[in-house]
């Protein structure tokens, strides 16, 4: 892929050609670089019967996700935040390593169900399907966030839930799930909210 291909994916393969517009006339600052090897991988390191001491495993080593959900370094460092509390809360002893790995196994998970869950259901892939309740959570996460587009409180709940800066249970707080029955308060907006005058700056 080069920098033309790149401002003809932006133009035509997402809802509204406006970042292909704008772009188009900018100067790349680097080549095109595309990243391989973007799939969904855990290793469930915290189910071994026998642990090595000393021995802990954290962030991409662990898990990896589609980068599309941007979760990756959220998750090392809240397994950096895990070995930090378990070493705090008990300190060393002989089966520190595996208490880690275990509290760390902990942290992938809202992450692992989020990517794994969301990417079962692309047409090529194999293997287990999606389960009647990943129909069901994605239904509403898909109601959920055409509903935060008109309204800021669940906008807020969902960038909380989705940065991992909450547990994603907050997102079926009694208050959320009304406002997504309810859901939204209007369509989406059929043009980006770009004035011609901000148009125009951003292209020259
Ligand atoms: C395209 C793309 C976009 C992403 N976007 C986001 C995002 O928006 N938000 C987000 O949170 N995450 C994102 N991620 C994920 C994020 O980059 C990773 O989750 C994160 O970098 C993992 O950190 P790490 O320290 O575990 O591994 P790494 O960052 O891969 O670090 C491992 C290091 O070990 C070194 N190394 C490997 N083997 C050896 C060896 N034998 N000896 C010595 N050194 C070695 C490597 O060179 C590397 O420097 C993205 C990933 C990709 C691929």
């Amino acid at each position: 892929m080069d920098a033309e291909d790149f401002v003809r994916f932006a133009r035509e393969a997402v809802r509204h050609p406006v970042v292909g517009d704008l772009i188009a006339d900018a100067e790349p600052l680097t080549d095109m670089v595309t990243a391989h090897g973007l799939v969904n991988r855990r290793r469930f390191f915290e189910k071994n019967k026998q642990w090595p001491a000393g021995l802990v495993v954290l962030g991409d080593a662990v898990a990896t996700y589609n980068p599309v959900y941007g979760h990756g370094m959220s998750v090392a460092a809240l397994g950096a935040r895990a070995m930090r509390d378990e070493l705090d809360g008990r300190g060393l002893g002989a089966d520190t390593g595996r208490r880690i790995q275990r509290a760390i196994g902990r942290t992938v998970e809202p992450a692992w169900t989020t990517a794994s869950g969301e990417d079962c259901l692309y047409p090529n892939v194999t293997g287990a399907g999606p389960t009647r309740m990943t129909l069901v959570v994605r239904r509403y996460v898909e109601r959920l966030t055409r509903t935060a587009i008109s309204r800021p409180d669940v906008a807020e709940a969902l960038i909380d839930a989705m940065t991992l800066s909450v547990p994603m249970t907050t997102l079926v707080a009694p208050k959320i799930v009304l406002a997504t029955l309810r859901g939204p308060r209007h369509s989406p907006a059929a043009q980006p909210p770009v004035t011609a005058e901000e148009r125009s700056a951003l292209s020259s």
